[in-house]
């Protein structure tokens, strides 16, 4: 094997390690990672705040079977389950009203019907997620069973799920996601909310570049940050060096190039950081693929003022209150759906900010930002509410190196007839030789928009080298 071929892996997140470390493990020597931000993980981004530490980006290990993320830190005793708070939600309407056990359990109730019809349903479904929800809500909510239901309260129930939903996916408009391509999504079996206890999501990278500090580990000297790579040009007869420049001067020779940045950041311009131009397949991927932004909020207080078992509560906005939001500069509340306890965080609530109020929340300044989710928590809650001592909005978006969240199979990856595999479609040389490669989130058929997705995208692209020259060692025998 040749151990010494030259890699370089651009971006430090969960894929970009994961290559690198797996590389490492395979023999390979010469394994470098540029790396544009100050610091590593990318969409991982663990902070002290609060009691112990909080996660802006990724925060939860979404299952337990097939999930390689589980698989890597199972034995560490690192994960927790967060039980029901996603579950176990109140229901409050904007005067107020808090809905009785029975009426929100019926309402969610529909909403299971809606989550267990989806896989049956959808596969033959041409429209859009958003027209799926709708049709099915509301055509539910309409059996002899549910007849007791306020229709207005079930409208404004469905509006609340809409924008869980719209999180969940990561995008502008539901609208825009496709109804069918919402089944390419797996979910993994077992818990798929299991958090990291008090430490956070960099527990997953302390265990990939194997340190328990805050050094590189095996990866020590090998990730350069403050890297902004600025283009990457290749020789098309794959016989010269990749010659990678970054935005400081510097320039970097390689035999393999993996590339791992996000797609938000293909799209808003790295794209075009090629010479000569990427494949038009790849291209189309690009414009394809959809990946939108979601905001987390962490509202820190001095004491706890709820109760220990209060799991938080779910948004009901009335027609007439959200008639009068909207024209108010509180507006952009409209995308934010709910406020919850955090697991090991006695003291904090969060929230997230969805859709296109999650950018435009990104413009306000932190005493606006603050404002208006005060403002929230009171209208609803109808009682004072202490200040707090410290508060987080994340700004995903702002991010140049990141642009968005997480991606989602939108409406247009249909019409285009793509999808990530033609993102993860390495250039080849001609004699076959993986020159260009691709890895990250939106690169996976079916676990995009989540690290073990991440992770397993670099191990793929390892793979794809370790076999290459395994293959060219046994032909050479
Ligand atoms: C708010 C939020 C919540 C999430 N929640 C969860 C969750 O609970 N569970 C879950 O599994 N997933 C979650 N995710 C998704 C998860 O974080 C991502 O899927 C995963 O971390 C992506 O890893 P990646 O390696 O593909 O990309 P990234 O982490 O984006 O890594 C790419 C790296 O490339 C670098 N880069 C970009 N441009 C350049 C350049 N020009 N030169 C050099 N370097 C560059 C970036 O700085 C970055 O470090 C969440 C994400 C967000 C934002």
């Amino acid at each position: 094997m040749n151990t010494n071929a030259k890699i370089v892996i651009i971006g430090a997140g969960a894929s970009g390690i994961t290559a690198a470390t797996k590389l490492l493990s395979y023999g390979f020597k010469n394994v470098l990672i540029l790396e544009a931000q100050d610091r590593i993980g990318g969409r991982i981004y663990t902070v002290p705040f609060g009691d112990n530490f909080i996660d802006l980006g990724a925060q939860w290990c979404h299952g337990e079977k097939d999930n390689i993320v589980y698989e890597l830190v199972k034995d560490k005793n690192y994960l927790d389950s967060t039980e029901n708070i996603y579950d176990d939600y109140d229901c409050i309407r904007s005067d107020g009203e808090v809905l009785s056990e029975t009426t929100s359990n019926k309402l969610k109730e529909i909403l299971e019907e809606y989550l267990d019809s989806k896989k049956e349903d959808l596969p033959t479904f041409e429209g859009s997620l958003a027209s799926y929800l709708r049709e099915k809500f509301l055509k539910t909510s309409e059996l002899p069973r549910y007849s007791d239901l306020d229709r207005d309260l079930v409208e404004e129930f469905l509006n609340y799920y809409h924008k869980f939903e719209v999180s969940m996916e990561c995008c502008d408009s539901l609208f825009d996601v496709s109804g069918k391509g919402h089944l390419d999504y797996w979910n993994c079996e077992g818990d798929i909310g299991l958090n990291w206890k008090d430490k956070g999501f960099v527990m997953l990278l302390r265990t990939l570049l194997q340190t328990d500090g805050l050094d590189f580990g095996v990866m020590n000297k090998r990730i350069l940050l403050r890297k902004e790579v600025t283009n990457i040009s290749w020789d098309k007869s794959g016989l010269k060096p990749l010659i990678i420049t970054t935005a400081c001067g510097l320039t970097f020779e390689a035999d393999h190039v993996i590339c791992t940045v996000s797609l938000a950041v293909l799209k808003e311009g790295f794209k075009s950081k090629f010479t000569p131009s990427l494949p038009e397949r790849k291209l189309k991927a690009i414009q394809g693929l959809g990946i939108g932004t979601v905001n987390k909020v962490f509202i820190h207080f001095e004491k706890r003022w709820w109760n220990e078992d209060w799991c938080g509560f779910s948004i009901l906005w009335k027609k007439e209150d959200l008639e009068e939001l909207r024209q108010s500069k509180f507006f952009w509340l409209e995308d934010v759906f709910g406020f919850y306890a955090v697991k090991y965080q006695p003291n904090i609530l969060s929230s997230w900010v969805t859709g296109s109020s999650a950018k435009y929340v990104e413009t306000l300044s932190k005493s606006e930002q603050m404002e208006g989710i005060m403002f929230l928590m009171k209208k609803f809650l109808k009682r004072e509410i202490p200040q707090p001592i410290d508060f987080i909005i994340t700004s995903w978006h702002s991010n140049p190196f990141i642009r968005g969240s997480y991606s989602h199979r939108s409406m247009e990856t249909e019409h285009l007839t793509t999808g990530s595999w033609d993102l993860a479609e390495p250039v080849l040389s001609p004699n076959g030789r993986p020159i260009l490669q691709f890895a990250g989130e939106a690169t996976h058929n079916h676990y995009y928009s989540t690290v073990h997705g991440a992770v397993e995208t670099g191990v793929r692209e390892a793979e794809r080298l370790n076999q290459f020259y395994c293959d060219k060692k046994k032909s050479h025998l």
